[in-house]
């Protein structure tokens, strides 16, 4: 059919939370006052240096393409941050900077994925991962974790669910949504499934310098060196610096993946905005205490956001590591009554919060966990405390009101 859309496209679903972000939009435009605990992206603007940075090469009259993985300077200083953070040394002929970290994934899906070949993504997973590879007409394996086991995948699980179709292994640490992020004993015991087994290992780490606790991050490129011509890092600027909207991302990869994703990159986008490039340089060598700021500010807010949670009757909610998330059990809401209408799925009860209480997050069915809430405490102290105190009003109204007969304030687990 001459104007039909093309067929890989029917086995992609739309973003699940466009509903919802279109109810936010509603509300605001009616002057709503809405907790956008719904986004993924810091709160607060990029170091100054970093805007300084790019202003300069703006007088300086970096307005032309340059080379399509990047400006030497940036993949420079990104082998500079993998040696000095993760203690590992990529080359510059292994990394391609692209339009974000998302589009470092879709370059690989295209350069990777084909009809046949199975990709293995533990769940919840971040929902670009399975759709990327439907998209590239190939199976998404989705394996079970389980949050008794902080949501990680086993060596066992992840053993049982490769096959000789698996062509890679997509891992998010620290994850989102759930925050959870990888020991390096849990890494390595993945890391050692996947030696005995040929396909390619693609680990996300754009959250891994947002670990808390003194969470110690080890890369699986750190823990197998060995393997180096299989593992895939993916990385960017967005989530550490505060730069969600300059589009800065980055694979490292072994250098012939890394020529295949040059020629990709090169038939569509070409290179990655230049000012936006030089501005990351800035972000990469720039001092580290801003960073270190917002590591223990995010940290102050996780802690907030979960016992907040925790303090609503009907919620759960497990301390996560790393990123900022916190991703909700609200399985004990379920029966509750809202407007005659009985709740019922995590999607009821982040539509119920949004409209009575003005607090916008994400259901956990689109990352593959019904039953759960992704709450970002991507947010200041102040807004956190009140859209908590505004769940908290309207949850006990809910249970004041609610004619089951049961008799506990504490949902069932
Ligand atoms: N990976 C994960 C796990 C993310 O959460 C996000 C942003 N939501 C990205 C990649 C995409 O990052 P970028 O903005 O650099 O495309």
């Amino acid at each position: 059919m001459p104007r039909q859309l093309a067929a890989r496209l029917s086995a992609v679903a739309p973003s699940a939370t466009l509903a919802m972000n279109a109810r936010v939009l509603e509300l605001r435009a009616k002057g709503v006052d809405v907790f956008a605990f719904g986004v993924g992206e810091p709160d607060f603007d990029p170091p100054q240096h970093v805007l300084d940075a790019a202003k300069k090469a703006i007088d300086a009259g970096c307005s032309k393409y340059t080379a399509v993985t990047g400006i030497p300077a940036l993949k420079e200083a990104i082998c500079e941050a993998a040696a000095r953070a993760r203690g590992w040394n990529p080359k510059p002929e292994n990394v391609c900077v692209s339009v974000g970290a998302k589009h470092a994934l879709f370059n690989l899906a295209v350069a990777l994925y084909e009809p046949g070949d199975e990709v293995v993504i533990p769940k919840p997973y971040w929902v670009t991962y399975p759709e990327q590879v439907r998209m590239m007409g190939a199976t998404p394996v989705l394996v079970d974790t389980r949050e008794e086991d902080g949501w990680k995948l086993s060596a066992e699980r992840l053993e049982r669910a490769l096959s000789p179709r698996t062509k890679a292994v997509i891992l998010c640490t620290p994850s989102n949504p759930t925050g959870t992020a990888y020991t390096e004993s849990e890494t390595r015991a993945l890391v050692e499934v996947l030696r005995k087994h040929d396909c390619w290992l693609i680990v996300d780490e754009i959250y891994a310098e947002l670990v808390y606790d003194g969470f110690k991050f080890v890369s699986a490129a750190k823990i197998a060196p060995d393997m180096l011509d299989r593992i895939v890092i993916v990385d960017g600027v967005a989530k550490t610096y505060a730069m969600t909207g300059w589009r800065i991302g980055w694979s490292i990869a072994p250098a012939p993946l890394t020529k295949a994703l040059d020629m990709v990159q090169g038939q569509s986008t070409s290179n990655a905005t230049a000012v936006a490039q030089h501005a990351s340089v800035a972000a990469l060598r720039g001092p580290l205490t801003d960073f270190e700021r917002a590591r223990a500010m995010f940290q102050k807010r996780r802690d907030a956001m979960v016992a907040g949670l925790e303090s609503v009757p009907g919620i759960r909610c497990r301390k996560p590591e790393g990123a900022f998330y916190a991703f909700a059990d609200v399985r004990g809401l379920f029966g509750l009554d809202w407007a005659g209408k009985t709740i019922e799925t995590d999607e009821d009860v982040v539509f119920w919060l949004l409209d009575q209480a003005h607090v916008a997050a994400v259901p956990g069915a689109g990352f593959g966990a019904p039953g759960y809430v992704r709450f970002s405490y991507a947010a200041s102290d102040e807004r956190i405390a009140a859209g908590l105190e505004a769940m908290r009003v309207v949850v006990d109204r809910a249970w004041r009101a609610d004619r089951t007969g049961r008799t506990s304030v504490r949902a069932p687990q």
